[in-house]
């Protein structure tokens, strides 16, 4: 039967996402702060009359509108998938010929690498500087070499957290060399968005979702930002009614009442500088982050420490070291980390 199976699929590791319904989750990056109120009181109200019986806008078309009132684009720069990692998929998709490759900063984001394998794409690897962060003069020369039809530059870079200047993003789409696909997940927590490039550079795509700083992790919406013909092509090979009425009426509200999700990423920035300041107490070392999570090299082992107190952060092995990536909860949940790990930290010291 194995055998029945395309050989990339055999050999595949899958995408591990344990579901975590207690404690305190702060394993994904998601914004753990409570649904808003007043997003509830819609869905509730709307849920009267959902038109569940019928299939959804195949174009998203609301949400699409929406969405480009938020960066002043028309909805033809707008593309929505079921999270961005379909659209990621897409991208691979539409481009991608047998053997053709992407490079890919590492450490990065894992779906790129396994998007493009299951779809016949190689991958060239370019690793970050030993500080993690960004180098711009390796991933020109990757790009120069191998010619990729994607370039993923993932910005802020999940997992650890750095940033590429847009200057140097101008660098890379100046090469025109393939697409340019600036995976924007966590631009909420920073600035400089690759977003004002687009005008300028059309191989220039850029990918943002609402399940991070928007808070709708279980409601699967992402887009893609592109100019109109290159939304067009991707669009071709998008599953037809690929968003839900009810994602696509959550995100909708959402996009619509974006300042109501301003103070609380404001609230994670603080709470993220005030843990960094507390991990480097314990005598980690934090690396700076433009996002709602931490990169930390630590001599505890901060997960098994945690996770006895049900608080769930996600481990790293990277070039045979361990690193954790721990995501900013709420001011409350982070007080409860701190109290935990001091305990079990003042234990081993
Ligand atoms: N890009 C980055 C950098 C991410 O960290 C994630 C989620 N972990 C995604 C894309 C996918 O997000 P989603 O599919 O939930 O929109």
């Amino acid at each position: 039967m194995e055998q029945l199976f395309r050989k990339s699929v055999r050999e595949m590791v899958p995408y591990h996402a344990p579901y975590i319904i207690e404690g305190i989750k702060l394993d994904a990056n998601e914004n753990t702060y409570p649904v808003l109120e007043a997003l509830r009181a819609h869905m509730s109200e709307w849920a009267q009359t959902m038109p569940i019986n019928y299939y959804p806008d195949t174009d998203s078309t609301k949400l699409r509108e929406a969405i480009g009132k938020l960066y002043d684009v028309e909805a033809d720069w707008v593309l929505c998938g079921v999270g961005s990692d379909q659209v990621i998929d897409c991208l691979m998709r539409s481009t991608l010929e047998v053997g053709e490759c992407i490079v890919v900063p590492t450490p990065s984001f894992s779906m790129y690498k396994l998007s493009a394998n299951v779809n016949h794409g190689e991958v060239i690897e370019v690793p970050l500087n030993e500080d993690f962060s960004y180098n711009v003069e390796t991933l020109e020369e990757a790009i120069l070499a191998h010619k990729p039809k994607l370039t993923f530059i993932c910005n802020p870079n999940n997992p650890t957290g750095s940033k590429m200047a847009l200057e140097a993003i101008k660098r890379l789409a100046k090469l025109e060399i393939g697409f340019l696909v600036i995976d924007e997940a966590y631009m909420e927590f920073t600035e400089e968005s690759g977003i004002q490039l687009l005008k300028d550079y059309p191989q220039v795509i850029v990918l943002r979702t609402f399940s991070k700083a928007y808070g709708l992790a279980g409601s699967r919406v992402g887009y893609a930002l592109a100019a109109p013909e290159v939304i067009q092509m991707i669009g071709k090979v998008k599953p037809p009614y690929n968003l839900n009425c009810f994602s696509e009426e959550i995100a909708t509200w959402v996009a619509n009442h974006h300042g109501h999700i301003m103070p609380l990423i404001k609230s994670i920035v603080e709470s993220r500088e005030d843990f960094k300041s507390y991990l480097e107490s314990l005598g980690c070392t934090v690396y700076p982050s433009a996002t709602n999570f931490l990169w930390v090299d630590s001599k505890w082992p901060l997960d098994d420490y945690l996770r006895e107190a049900s608080i769930y952060v996600k481990r790293f092995q990277y070039n045979g070291k361990r690193y954790y990536r721990i995501s900013i909860g709420t001011k409350e949940q982070m007080e409860q980390v701190k109290r935990d790990l001091k305990s079990k930290v003042k234990g081993e010291m």
